[in-house]
């Protein structure tokens, strides 16, 4: 190392001890071992290197980092259950990004069963929630597959969707008031126990889905859902996505809303958690599948009766159909659905996709992309699922022939556009709900026009003067 870039690490190292100067020892760590998780995605995908992670213990701690920051120029990545699939809560360089975790901030402060709400800080486990909620005889109604991990302030971060979406609405939509830290330090906060209040523009909204470039998200107050007293779910097989899709529309028809969830899950996607994950074949081979869950928020002891005739009526649009009988059922053919993300880790090559279709729309844009994709490669396939009733697909590309995986990486660029320009045209996004992180940044130049783009970049020196938040993500 030059003597010139030797006093410069000094220099920066001296800052980074400063910024913790006034942090308990259990509060960061120096230590490269311990970092190293913090600085790998979920995927494995993106790996980047840091000097220094900080887990503040309080707001006061929390805003003490950042002004330091800020006076140092030393740039922030928030970080939560670090569970993101577009490598947004991952350092983009190695020049002392430092990552701000949350998970030390992890209190439910206040429950409120007469106003139905309750307010979290940034950084607890969404299960955690689900599950102290639902003690309460409550429901809180956002979840996924990664609820173990991730945490609330990434969740709202992320603007996350999930399962649920179809019945209660992304979490933009179940968020009553929110607190965050600003790129200066200061404390946005407007936690209102209420669910009108329109005094002026609605800035909260603008954190929600800012995936760390705009604020440290610290604590929020959500609107909770009478705990549903029953459930169903209905795995199906179809002979083709357009039986699928009339399954769908008479599904809504006959149910309405106690849909809770419908996903879709195809030929590939089944046959790699049935291999993978050590699941029994329980529908014969078929084209594609959809998992339905029906919640009652009465108690009705003909809920079942009335899930199974009404299904029975339909059922000639499926191949095969099966209705669980208990909860523990439930959980069981969940499962086909849940492990497919961690079934498809197994794939050594996988070009991953976050579209969204709309519904009108969604077999012409799969038979196109097909046949596209069939002039890359015929032995180019698709794990197709996701949550269909919310129009948004993960749609991924694998080789079935291993030897073809190095064309597959040299062509994964010129197949993600073909995909994301067909979900463009046919009026869908690019992406639905991982967001955009540094994995989508191209597409986001692309797609969007100008003038937002515009927009986006004087709201983030609004919000973050000096770039020290999340710098190389989104904008
Ligand atoms: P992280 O990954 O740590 O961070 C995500 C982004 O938010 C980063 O840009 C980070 O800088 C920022 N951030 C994190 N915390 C804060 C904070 N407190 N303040 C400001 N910025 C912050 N996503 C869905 O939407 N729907 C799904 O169904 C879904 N299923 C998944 C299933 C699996 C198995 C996995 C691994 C992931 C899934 N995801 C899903 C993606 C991921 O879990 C979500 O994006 C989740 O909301 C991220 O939360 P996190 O705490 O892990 O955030």
């Amino acid at each position: 190392m030059s003597v010139c870039l030797e006093q410069k690490e000094i220099k920066m190292i001296e800052k980074l001890q400063k910024i913790v100067s006034s942090l308990k020892k259990s509060e960061y760590t120096f230590n490269e071992d311990e970092i190293l998780p913090f600085c790998t995605d979920w995927r494995g995908k993106y790996h980047a290197k840091a000097k220094l992670v900080v887990f503040p213990k309080s707001l006061k701690n929390l805003v003490t980092v950042i002004k330091k920051c800020n006076q140092y120029n030393i740039k922030v990545v928030p970080q939560g259950g670090n569970t993101g699939l577009v490598g947004g809560s991952i350092p983009t360089k190695q020049d002392y990004e430092i990552v701000l975790n949350l998970k030390k901030l992890d209190k439910i402060n206040k429950f409120n069963p007469v106003n139905s709400s309750i307010e979290i800080e940034a950084g607890c486990i969404l299960e955690d929630i689900q599950n102290f909620v639902q003690k309460k005889g409550f429901y809180f109604p956002i979840s996924m597959g990664s609820r173990g991990t991730c945490q609330i302030g990434g969740n709202i971060s992320t603007n996350a969707g999930g399962l649920n979406v179809i019945k209660y609405g992304n979490i933009r939509t179940n968020i009553l008031g929110l607190e965050a830290i600003t790129g200066e330090g200061k404390i946005f906060s407007d936690l209102k126990d209420v669910k009108k209040n329109n005094t002026g523009y609605d800035l909260k909204s603008l954190l929600v889905g800012s995936e760390g470039t705009l604020g440290v998200i610290t604590k929020v107050k959500f609107k909770l859902f009478p705990l549903p007293k029953d459930k169903r779910v209905v795995f199906a097989s179809f002979n083709n996505l357009g039986n699928l899709i009339n399954f769908f529309s008479r599904t809504k028809e006959f149910f309405n809303d106690l849909i809770s969830s419908f996903e879709l899950i195809n030929f590939n996607s089944l046959k790699l958690v049935i291999k993978h994950q050590k699941l029994s074949r329980i529908l014969n081979d078929a084209p594609y599948y959809a998992l339905v869950e029906l919640s009652s928020l009465v108690e009705d002891s003909r809920f079942t009766k009335t899930v199974e005739d009404n299904f029975y009526n339909i059922s000639g649009l499926c191949k095969e159909i099966i209705v669980s009988k208990s909860i523990n059922e439930n959980k069981n053919l969940w499962n086909y659905r849940e492990m497919v993300p961690i079934a498809e880790r197994n794939i050594r090559i996988c070009v991953k996709h976050d579209i969204s279709v709309p519904l009108s729309n969604m077999e012409k844009f799969i038979s196109r992309t097909e046949r596209l994709l069939q002039k890359f490669d015929k032995d180019f396939d698709v794990i197709n699922f996701g949550h269909l009733g919310d129009n948004n697909l993960h749609y991924n590309v694998f080789s079935k022939v291993e030897s073809k995986n190095t064309k597959l990486e040299e062509m994964s660029d010129s197949i993600s556009n073909m995909i994301f320009e067909n979900s463009e045209k046919l009026g869908g996004s690019f992406s639905a709900e991982h967001g955009i992180g540094q994995q989508r940044k191209k597409e986001l130049i692309k797609f969007k026009n100008k003038e937002e783009i515009e927009l986006m970049r004087k709201i983030k020196v609004l919000f973050d003067p000096n770039n020290i938040l999340n710098p190389g993500k989104v904008i």
